[in-house]
């Protein structure tokens, strides 16, 4: 699902796959296959903030680690400015590393209780630079100063701070080491919905300001919808639409995307009077055990037979726009 660009994209996916084996027994012998990432295809252009949205358990967060090699990957390949992320040595993959940085959902569980703020900022500092004393200070300060914290906080310890301020903690520490890719996984679903605008809203004045890309994962198309000019749907592990938001919030095409669309608030109060929810059955299915054909069948509103035969290919449907859907032609 990618289209010929002008610009060299900062990252492209490519047919990416992580799958975890499930053992049983004694000598643990493989039983099956859970297909967390089943085939995923994506660019991403520099300075770009791409949405990536689904229900929780659809594999976003793999592929997020995936993407990063937290995992290594099962098949595909992962290109960062053109280098295959899924083939480097352990050496080549460390130094690439300050270049792509991973802002967590739960600023709780990220941050380690012990650490002043300070010395939590300055690790990815001391591990990958050898700035020391007044410099090293002097950064950590200006980091909290980026992300509105006051420079003078660096010798609290997480917990004096409320659950925005530790986000924006987590925010400084991943800016440490001026990254190019950011990948911001469910960076407000932990916080209060009083809070979350001004997270979403330093997130985007710093990216301008410092020329990051993102990759935003949300199960909140609204959200998204506020800070992503492109949007992709992933289901059971792949994307199922992808495409420029304005076409993909006007004329979404995959019936999963229409049900999670008409789960958004509209903010014209006529049109929110007419909203007509989807209300899709069960949960995901699992991984593990995936639907054949197309995996969202077994919610599918509007599944036909051949829906249980054959998986449907990605066809585009317009600049940047391409779905996954037997129906759409
Ligand atoms: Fe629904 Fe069939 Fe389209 Fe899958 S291919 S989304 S089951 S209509």
């Amino acid at each position: 699902m990618s289209d010929a660009h002008s610009l060299e994209p900062l990252l492209q996916v490519k047919n990416l796959k992580q799958h975890f084996p499930v053992t049983a027994g004694l000598l643990r012998r493989q039983v099956g296959t859970i297909k967390a990432v089943d085939g995923v295809d994506f660019d991403l252009l520099p300075q770009e903030n791409l949405g990536l949205v689904g229900e929780s358990g659809c594999g976003k967060t793999t592929l997020a680690r995936a993407i990063l090699r937290l995992y290594q990957p099962t098949e595909g390949q992962v290109l960062f400015n053109n280098i295959d992320l899924t083939r480097l040595k352990p050496s080549a993959l460390r130094a690439l590393r300050p270049k792509m940085q991973m802002i967590f959902q739960d600023p709780q569980d990220s941050l380690n209780p012990r650490m002043t703020v300070g010395s939590i900022i300055a690790e990815p500092l001391d591990e990958h630079t050898v700035i020391k004393g007044k410099e090293r200070s002097d950064r950590v300060e200006e980091l909290l100063d980026a992300v509105g914290l006051n420079p003078r906080y660096t010798n609290r310890y997480p917990h004096e701070f409320s659950g925005g301020q530790r986000q924006r903690i987590g925010i400084a520490r991943a800016l440490g080491l001026n990254p190019e890719l950011v990948i911001c996984d469910e960076p407000i679903a932990a916080l209060d919905v009083s809070i979350q605008a001004q997270v979403v809203n330093l997130l985007e004045d710093l990216q301008a300001k410092l020329g990051l890309t993102y990759l935003f994962i949300s199960h909140d198309l609204g959200m998204i919808r506020h800070i992503s000019k492109r949007v992709a749907v992933m289901y059971l592990g792949k994307i199922v639409e992808l495409g420029p938001a304005n076409d993909l919030y006007t004329r979404a095409q995959h019936p999963y995307t229409k049900a999670l669309l008409s789960a958004v608030p509209l903010h014209d109060p006529v049109r929110e009077a007419k909203r007509e929810r989807i209300i899709l059955s069960g949960d995901v299915p699992s991984p593990a055990n995936p639907p054949t054909g197309c995996p969202f069948r077994t919610r599918c509103p509007v599944a036909e037979t051949r829906c249980a035969v054959s998986m449907p290919e990605p066809k585009k449907l317009g600049p940047g726009h391409w779905v996954a859907c037997h129906l759409v032609e």
